[in-house]
């Protein structure tokens, strides 16, 4: 039986000859596997729309394994994002970071949404894409149930207007409670106000927020440390971004 679903194309092996096993975030099914058969061979149908990032309007059939696509067609390829090796990396990231958060048969909800706009937004010039890209990992984290806590300490519960951020314990620790952790960070409290931004306003709002250069250091800095922590997995495209700045 045929079906019909929106989605983005958040991962794309080869497979065999001339096959491609897709990882599709659907608004319909959620995280699938997809088959594209001789998606890699020369004038096939399949080539345009099974690329990593691209959003399609797919017509699936179901197999015991994985859906096959019978029809595609492209909806967005966000191709720009290809123009510029950081904002790749960057979309690479992100897409990485849903397929890890997401399980199969969990219902997309906001990820997909937050993807495409951050995919888009990443294809523009408008926002900065350091700003793009750490607003969109909290938004990920938080709709993966590890939105940290930022407004009041996670050891006593009380408002907490320091700055130490605590990877370990979820957010930001009060003064009295920051020997709890000693490996947590003394950072800006501009840096927790922009982290309490991006999890509230919408991405493509984020044009107006303007952060220093130290802002981005400290955001990157405990960011990835919490996503060492509360998702266990080792993004390597972070250390070719690194690799590809320092050539800036
Ligand atoms: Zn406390």
């Amino acid at each position: 039986m045929l079906t019909r679903t929106r989605g983005l194309v958040t991962k794309a092996v080869s497979f065999g000859e001339g096959d491609k096993i897709l990882t599709v975030l659907s608004d319909r099914y959620g995280k699938i596997q997809v088959m594209a058969k001789g998606a890699r061979r020369a004038k096939s149908k399949l080539t345009a729309g099974t690329q990593l990032f691209c959003y399609c309007d797919f017509i699936l059939f179901k197999g015991k394994s994985w859906y096959y696509i019978d029809q595609v067609e492209i909806i967005n390829t966000f191709h720009k994002i290809r123009n510029d090796l950081v904002r790749l990396c960057s979309c690479t990231y992100l897409v990485e970071l849903a397929n890890e958060v997401v399980q199969p048969g969990q219902p997309p909800g906001k990820l997909l949404h937050i993807l495409l706009e951050a995919l888009n937004l990443l294809a523009g010039e408008e926002i900065e894409s350091e700003t793009v890209l750490r607003a969109a990992e909290i938004k990920i984290l938080a709709y993966a149930g590890f939105k940290p806590q930022l407004g009041f300490c996670t050891s006593c519960g009380n408002t907490c207007r320091s700055g130490y951020f605590s990877p370990v314990s979820g957010g930001v620790l009060c003064r009295d409670c920051e020997k709890t952790d000693p490996y947590g960070y003394n950072i800006d409290i501009g840096t927790i106000r922009a982290m309490k931004l991006m999890l509230r306003w919408e991405l493509k709002k984020l044009d107006c927020l303007r952060l220093e250069e130290h802002i981005h250091k400290e955001l990157e800095k405990v960011m990835r440390a919490y996503v060492a922590v509360h998702i266990e997995k080792d993004f390597s495209i972070n250390r070719f971004m690194d690799s590809i700045k320092k050539m800036k």
